[in-house]
């Protein structure tokens, strides 16, 4: 029998506020364990929590930005439990009426992975176990999250791993993260369950938690699917449970049964106040988002004729894109500024960071009066080619490589000379040409460029070689 996986992910983002949810700490990574703490973080008794307002917008932005619908009252709520990284003993979060509710992420395929909701809460501290002691760092205990909450869309490992890479793209356009899964800015928790194919009845499932990379999370997928399997083809049960992934060993194994919503004792928290968001402010919030990178998308495709492999390259890093928007001001065919940046560019920015940062020594407006000259025909690819190398090394314009003389263009009549040069020049090349190897006619070509200064069209002078040949 085929069974079929079902999985569903639960995704916590910290958020880029520059102090924490409910006091003014600073929410820095990194720094002295404890230093970045006040009675309210560390949940001393009689300290109140005051909402810090940027939380909200940064949740509604991440609401909008994956076509939720913003709700106009949400509520904090306590999820009690007892653990030294958590000191009050409850987390204040969001369970019965949260801040975003629906919305999804879309898929390269066009599948929708529609999300149940977003909520905001509080980060634990963090516990480091050293010389068999184990010692709490405050400092992340109140940091903002939101939690996106998918529901169970994911059939396939690699829709688990496009819809990662998709929320951290947007996540990071919109600004309210960095989603950094090493740094722990980013963090999954999957659930997964197994079915046979065809059937319509979830399964039960587990629960893998706190995965930070998506390498791990495609690996432990593939773990557990297969480990539900063999479980039920040998006659046995699943068993609702959270599980640890060890990626030394490529398992997983379990942490503790899994809880469910009631056995935290959710209730209302009566020290924080409703949340009211107006239609007025969330509009106001939605005119500040940037064009998302799926819609960047669709547009470079269709409007501008960019393959769709080149416009994913484009639209990764919202840096690279507007620069792009930029380069490509008037110009009949982006696509000629669109080679420019993957092909020269990336050349020269080879690591992910590298590219996100996007930082060239040529402007975009730089670039943009390169194409021009391309377009007007006042040069040739292979001269602004090398024109732009020179041009990224020093970050100056293409005029101070390009000269007047470069740019009058060619008289036909010389062009033709060229031509017959370069035919007698290469009379092997001719022959061979003329018994059938397309190919050897790339010498005359060659001739004709070099003595040109890549001045001549390409393509012209192939058209011309080949009439006077024949
Ligand atoms: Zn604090």
């Amino acid at each position: 029998m085929k069974y079929e996986l079902v999985a569903g992910f639960e995704t916590h983002i910290e958020l880029a506020t520059d102090t924490k949810i409910f006091c003014s700490c600073s929410t820095a990574f990194g720094g002295a364990p404890n230093s970045h703490c006040c009675p309210v973080c560390i949940g001393l008794p009689g300290t109140l929590p005051k909402l810090n307002k940027k939380v909200v917008e940064y949740g509604i932005k991440a609401g909008l930005a994956t076509h939720g619908k913003i709700a106009n009252i949400s509520k904090m709520d306590r999820k009690n439990y007892c653990y030294p990284d958590l000191s009050k003993a409850y987390q204040i979060s969001q369970l019965y009426a949260p801040l975003t509710i629906g919305g999804y992420v879309e898929l390269s395929s066009g599948k929708k992975i529609r999300l149940h909701h977003i909520h905001i809460e509080e980060d634990a501290g963090k516990l480091i176990h050293s010389h068999g002691d184990t010692y709490v760092d405050y400092n992340r205990g109140g940091v903002p999250l939101i939690e996106i909450v998918s529901e169970p869309d994911i059939r396939y490992i690699d829709e688990a791993r496009e819809y990662v890479e998709k929320l951290q793209q947007v996540m990071r356009y919109i600004g309210i993260s960095d989603c950094r899964m090493q740094e722990g800015s980013m963090r999954c928790d999957v659930n997964i369950s197994v079915r046979p194919e065809g059937s319509e009845k979830l399964g039960t499932r587990t629960e893998i938690k706190n995965m930070n990379s998506i390498s791990n999370i495609m690996k432990a997928m593939e773990y557990e699917y297969e480990r539900q399997v063999d479980l039920i083809e040998n006659g046995g049960k699943v068993v609702q449970e959270t599980l640890r992934y060890d990626d030394a060993t490529n398992t997983t194994s379990s942490m503790r049964s899994k809880e469910d919503a009631h056995d935290y004792r959710y209730f209302r928290d009566p020290d924080l106040v409703t949340i009211c968001v107006t239609d007025e402010e969330v509009e106001e919030i939605k005119s500040t988002l940037p064009e998302l990178p799926t819609e960047k998308y669709k547009r470079y495709v269709s409007e501008y004729g960019v393959p769709e492999k080149d416009a994913q390259l484009l639209t990764k890093y919202r840096n690279i894109s507007e620069y792009f928007d930029k380069a490509i001001t008037d110009l009949k065919k982006p696509k000629t500024a669109s080679n420019f940046i993957i092909g020269q560019m990336f050349r020269i920015l080879q690591t992910e960071e590298d590219k996100e940062a996007f930082d060239v020594k040529t402007t975009p407006e730089q670039l943009n009066e390169l194409c021009k000259l391309i377009e007007g025909g006042k040069v040739q690819n292979n001269l602004a080619k090398s024109t732009l190398d020179k041009m990224l090394e020093s970050g100056k314009p293409c005029t101070e490589y390009i000269s007047e003389e470069d740019m009058a263009g060619l008289d036909d009549s010389f062009v033709d000379d060229l031509c017959r040069q370069a035919i007698e020049a290469n009379p092997k090349a001719v022959e061979q040409y003329k018994q059938g190897k397309e190919k050897a006619i790339m010498a005359c070509m060659g001739y004709v460029m070099k003595n040109s200064k890549g001045k001549a069209n390409a393509q012209d002078v192939l058209e011309k070689i080949k009439s006077m040949i024949s």
